[in-house]
């Protein structure tokens, strides 16, 4: 059989090794290379990707000494012990015909502890501690501590390790002109301030020797103020690979960039020409990154550009069997990454363990398993959003015998409106991935069906997800024909006026703002994108940062709720920023600590704090109701009463922060345990 993506799949030959595919699976921290305890689970982890075919693997971020931890007793690779800890992960990778490079980091100023240290003493925006200036001794310490951890990992097995010099850490102060003020030989020329990168990976090849796959992490666009230019990076890229780096990888953005650079609404692919633009310019193969995450748009890319590798590190978390099902032309089997970062890159920037909103066995591989059932049973599942479709899969993959039951003539629950949101049309790739799955397993699609207990009575389980029904506050004038619920708005059930009030500034209500702030309906518009957040090509300006000039709103939205303070203060640490930037953007009002006094033909009446001061006129065409949700859940009395005990799981359980990341766990772990 032809190879149906016969660019991604075929080998490469990097130093001594031979990786199988294009595929690099990136590093991302998971929480669990902080304590050696962990250790067994982190090999598992691996190991399960390793076995779904990716090419090529690199770990989490491991620091070469203690200053540059990311946090007090972060990962590390300091010793002799560490190396051979670390035995079991290579171990388990090669054993399934993969490949391992140890990620050496080091986190310069945005260490978060009192030891931090930087090309020059200056703050981090995004970190209370403010480094010290390393020394020329501090340097040259620095420089054999990143030797001293690569010689470490060849020890432990690895195939080699990626030096990071990306998203801001230690390397990356020292290349940008912002951060690096330093006038001896590692600072002033960019000459002088290429050094420290060029000097590690030339004394860390003299160290392992010619095999060991050194890969070198590279900023290709800072996205700060006087950060790199692009002559700096192409004289960067040039200069690693003459000191001996095998293989550039790309990255994009520091962490303190106010672009985003991995979050849903970034246009798949965004930043492929410019790491093509460097492939250009060297001999050794460079890796495309950020927001790749079918294998027809991997294909693609290694067509038609110069890069040679493709780097994924969410898709692999959300599908640890992406290859194997791209190589067995099953790429709707696909389980694709959303780029929503609830569960793995918002829990890390908490200090929680990472793991994957749509595959909660991400990272708890050794614990979470959906193995084949003993005594198949028959389960009836009443309702077909993120809780019910988890439930479904994942019982029916395990051989029991399904029926899905949902009042509409669609899949998706809450997940088929997030799809409709301008920026997250990539939430349908998720309702397509279980659509294929219920086909797959042969679950018995019941749409446009409302079971009732009588339908339920005789299945051995009955669970209920029967998600949640909008909240309509007690607002005098809610029922006024100006005034959609927000599934009606999002549905485009009515038209919907140029000055629209919408209450209740939570997730969804963020959500309705983007919505009606968008002029046309969604694509994922690189163009319109590098606009709205002042992007420009590397080469026009330092950093690759012009002036934002976002698309005018086609309408005057005002954002409102009853608490006082900030709006969107619970949206996820690593997207509502994002969320935020984009409504001021958009010139949206945010309106705090509202009193809803009345809806009537000449808009929505509110008034400030508890003594209802300063009443006000919103002279609006339309009020949106964005105030939450209640359960539904009147079937698991009926089914009581008939001495049946349901299961009862996602916001049929509990509405209050509905959440997809829980409803897909609790549904998941339910079809484990059934
Ligand atoms: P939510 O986050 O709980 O927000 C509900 C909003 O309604 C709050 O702003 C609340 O503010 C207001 N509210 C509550 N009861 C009200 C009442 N009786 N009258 C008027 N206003 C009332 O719920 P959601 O926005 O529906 O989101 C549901 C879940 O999905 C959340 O967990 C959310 O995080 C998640 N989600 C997240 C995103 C995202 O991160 N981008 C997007 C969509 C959904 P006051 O009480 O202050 O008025
Ligand atoms: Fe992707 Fe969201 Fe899963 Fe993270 S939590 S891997 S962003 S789908």
């Amino acid at each position: 059989m032809q190879s149906p993506y016969p660019q991604l799949l075929s080998p490469l030959t990097l130093g001594g090794i031979t990786v199988r595919n294009r595929v690099v699976m990136g590093s991302m921290h998971t929480g669990l290379e902080d304590r050696a305890r962990d250790t067994g689970a982190l090999a598992e982890y691996f190991a399960e990707r390793a076995r779904g075919g990716v090419g090529l693997i690199i770990t989490g971020g491991y620091a070469p000494n203690r200053t540059g931890w990311l946090l007090p007793f972060a990962a590390e690779m300091l010793s002799g012990g560490d190396a051979r800890r670390h035995r079991r992960i290579t171990t388990a990778v090669h054993d399934e015909g993969g490949r391992i490079l140890l990620q050496v980091l080091h986190a310069g100023r945005y260490a978060y502890h009192p030891l931090s240290v930087s090309a020059s003493a200056i703050k981090a925006p995004i970190n209370p501690f403010k480094p010290r200036a390393l020394s020329s001794r501090g340097v040259e310490t620095t420089i054999d501590d990143f030797v001293h951890a690569a010689v470490l990992a060849a020890e432990a097995g690895y195939d080699g390790v990626e030096i990071m010099g990306s998203e801001g850490y230690l390397l990356n102060q020292f290349l940008a002109p912002a951060t690096n003020r330093r006038t001896d030989r590692w600072g002033g020329s960019p000459r002088n301030r290429r050094r420290m990168p060029v000097e590690i990976v030339r004394r860390t090849r003299e160290a392992v020797g010619p095999d060991f796959v050194i890969d070198y992490r590279m900023s290709m666009a800072d996205y700060i103020e006087n950060g790199q230019s692009w002559t700096e990076i192409l004289a960067l890229a040039a200069e690693v690979e003459a000191a001996g780096a095998t293989m550039i990888n790309s990255g994009f953005g520091w962490h303190e960039a106010r672009v985003p650079t991995i979050v849903t609404s970034v246009p798949p692919g965004a930043f492929v020409d410019i790491s093509s633009a460097v492939a250009e310019h060297v001999g050794i193969p460079v890796v495309a990154s950020n927001r790749i995450n079918m294998p027809e748009a991997a294909e693609q890319i290694l067509t038609d550009t110069h890069v040679q590798l493709v780097s994924m590190a969410r898709p692999l978390l959300a599908d640890p069997d992406w290859v194997n099902k791209a190589a067995g032309d099953r790429a709707a089997e696909i389980n694709t990454c959303i780029a929503c970062n609830q569960a793995c890159l918002d829990h890390v920037f908490v200090h929680k363990k990472a793991s994957c909103l749509l595959n909660p066995r991400a990272g708890r591989e050794t614990t979470l398993a959906l193995a084949p059932t003993r005594s198949a049973k028959s389960v009836a599942v009443v309702g077909a959003g993120p809780a019910g479709l988890a439930t479904a899969v994942g019982a029916a993959q395990r051989g029991h015998r399904v029926t899905l039951f949902d009042g509409n003539e669609f899949i998706g629950g809450q997940f088929d409106l997030a799809r409709r949101i301008p920026g997250k049309e990539e939430f349908a790739q998720t309702i397509r991935y279980f659509t294929t799955m219920l086909d797959k397993y042969r679950v018995d699609v019941r749409l446009g069906t409302r079971a009732g207990a009588d339908e339920l009575t005789g299945f051995d389980e009955v669970v209920l997800a029967t998600g949640v029904t909008p909240r309509h506050p007690a607002i005098p004038g809610v029922d006024h024909p100006m005034v959609l619920s927000y599934p009606e708005a999002i549905h485009g059930a009515k038209p919907i006026g140029p000055r629209v009030a919408v209450i209740g500034a939570g997730g969804i209500g963020f959500d309705v703002c983007e919505l009606l702030t968008t002029t046309e309906s969604p694509t994922l518009n690189l163009k319109e994108w590098k606009a709205e957040w002042g992007v420009v090509d590397p080469a026009e300006a330092r950093g690759a940062l012009g002036t934002p000039d976002p698309a005018p709103s086609p309408r005057e939205v005002y954002l409102l709720q009853r608490t006082a303070g900030p709006q969107g203060k619970k949206l996820g640490k690593t997207t509502g920023w994002v969320h935020r930037a984009s409504l001021k953007a958009k010139g949206v009002h945010h309106l705090s600590g509202v009193n809803y006094e009345r809806i009537d033909d000449d808009g929505l009446h509110i008034s400030f704090g508890a003594k209802h001061s300063r009443p006000q006129l919103l002279a609006v065409d339309n009020v949106v109701i964005c105030a939450g949700q209640e359960s539904v859940r009147d079937l698991a009395d009926a089914l009581t009463a008939r001495g049946l005990v349901p299961h009862v799981i996602g916001g049929a359980e509990l509405a209050a922060e509905l959440d997809a990341q829980r409803a897909i766990r609790q549904g998941t772990e339910l079809a484990a345990r059934l």
